[in-house]
């Protein structure tokens, strides 16, 4: 079980900027003696005194044959069923499961919403708006209770998961099954019962969508929200776990980039240190309407092939670690515009050398208010979006409904599996670098004949966008 622990209150004092170093005037060096920081008090332990950096020791056999621990192999289901994927790197050996297991589920408790931003997808789509009910909620989480493979569960699609009127009941159930709950939230309903009554249903992390760190920006993009009332309630969650001695949820930001808020970003480490927040999610926009074609920062990055076929024409550009100075990273970035090739870590591990569904490959199922399951956020709903400057129509793909069958029934379907199969060896025809023909108005079909739906034009598998 995933049970939150409660805390001293002193623990969750954050690190915050480093203080001025000791001794940083004259005046200090010559009156104090700089002893140097002690790591251990401020949380870092010795490498000696960690339990485990997540490398396993495996025995193998006398003949040659690996002995996985059984606990491995159920959390990950290394059956008879399945295959290893092994690849030979220049470190070493990386091996994974052919057939990653289920292990998070979406949840999309409503696609009602008490905003209405421009970057939103309800502004391109004609679906109606529900809530998703209880009933259907207890009998997935009852049928997901004997999944050994869960890791996750996350309060997320489209729509704002706090107007849904049953949902801390929901993040408790959630939380009873012992696995990592997440939350995706504007903010705004976030008051102060709210917030204890999350807190103690047990959420381990809350992701706040800010997409600008000034009321202005803030109310442009998110239109009809408050910042500054945002704000005020993220504060007031961290207040709510003083009160209540939990240092739980974690809590995050996502921040989606665009022309009109990209100026924000060197504040935005200060409103994170202020709510609190412990990561940042950067993604960049989906425009749905025309007038968000043109926000977009990566008409040139979304193309660049993630099989990278270095040239004289194009060499690769290897990126070391350096201060992220302005004055150091604008010749770095005319470097990579100019040859179209940064190394980045797009991905390491995966089969394909094409497209990575972050998805597919973390064994993800996501399920619509309705009920029905889909392999992605991006499949759940019928929309219209632009990849680059093209408008393409999305047709969604539903592979069953969890008020009717078993989650594990419907993640055992033949077509199910043949296209986690299909994405897993990205097997689509390269569409954002080509955009050549009618095929790529919608994902239907493509050019190597794949049934629908066909994801060689998806942001999501190119990185560009990207989800908690
Ligand atoms: S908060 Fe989310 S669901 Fe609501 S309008 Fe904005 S983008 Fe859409
Ligand atoms: S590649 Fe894109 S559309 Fe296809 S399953 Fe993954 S996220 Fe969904
Ligand atoms: S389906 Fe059309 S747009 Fe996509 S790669 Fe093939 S020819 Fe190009």
């Amino acid at each position: 079980m995933n049970k939150q622990e409660p805390i001293n209150n002193k623990q969750r004092l954050p690190l915050g900027p480093p203080p001025p170093e000791a001794g940083c005037c004259g005046e200090t060096r010559a009156t104090h003696k700089f002893i140097g920081r002690d790591w251990r008090i401020m949380g870092i332990p010795r490498k000696a005194d960690s339990a485990s950096d997540g490398v396993l020791h495996i025995p193998i056999t006398p003949n040659g044959d690996l002995r996985l621990p059984e606990a491995l192999k159920e959390r990950w289901a290394i059956t008879g069923d399945n295959e290893l994927l092994l690849k030979e790197t220049r470190e070493g050996l990386m091996i994974w499961p052919a057939a990653p297991p289920l292990a998070k589920v979406y949840i999309e408790p409503t696609t009602a919403c008490n905003y209405h931003c421009r970057t939103c997808v309800r502004n391109a789509w004609e679906e109606k708006t529900g809530f998703m009910a209880f009933e259907t909620f207890k009998k997935l989480m009852a049928d997901l209770e004997n999944v050994k493979t869960l890791k996750e569960i996350a309060f997320w699609g489209i729509g704002e998961p706090l107007l849904h009127p049953d949902i801390i009941r929901m993040i408790k159930l959630a939380h009873d099954l012992g696995v990592k709950t997440e939350l995706i939230t504007n903010g705004a309903l976030l008051d102060k019962d709210m917030a204890h009554n999350i807190i103690l249903a047990g959420l381990d992390t809350l992701v706040a969508s800010v997409d600008g760190v000034s009321s202005d920006t803030y109310a442009e993009i998110r239109c009809g929200g408050d910042f500054d009332k945002v704000t005020e309630n993220i504060i007031g969650l961290q207040r709510a776990q003083w009160e209540l001695n939990r240092s739980n949820p974690e809590v995050g930001i996502e921040f989606v980039i665009m022309q009109r808020n990209i100026d924000q970003l060197p504040k935005l480490w200060q409103t994170a240190f202020y709510l609190g927040a412990s990561f940042i999610i950067l993604s960049n926009v989906l425009p749905y309407t025309e007038d968000m074609k043109e926000e977009i920062l990566y008409k040139q990055s979304a193309r660049m092939d993630n099989d990278i076929h270095r040239s004289m024409w194009s060499p690769e550009v290897i990126l070391p670690r350096i201060d992220m100075h302005s004055e150091y990273m604008a010749p770095i970035a005319d470097l990579i515009y100019l040859t179209g090739r940064p190394k980045i870590g797009l991905k390491e591990h995966a089969a394909s050398d094409e497209g990575h569904c972050p998805f597919i490959w973390q064994g993800s199922a996501a399920v619509s208010w309705t009920g029905d399951v889909s392999p992605c956020i991006a499949l759940m709903h019928a929309y219209r979006c632009f990849v680059l400057e093209r408008e393409k129509v999305i047709k969604p793909y539903l592979t069953g409904n969890v008020a009717r069958e078993k989650i594990t029934d419907i993640w055992n379907k033949e077509d199910f599996k043949a296209f986690r199969n299909r994405v897993r060896n990205f097997d689509f025809p390269p569409c954002i670098d080509c955009g050549g023909c009618d095929f790529a108005d919608s994902n239907e079909e493509d050019c190597f004949g794949n049934p629908h739906p066909v994801c060689g034009d998806c942001l999501w598998a190119r990185r560009v966008i990207v989800c908690p």
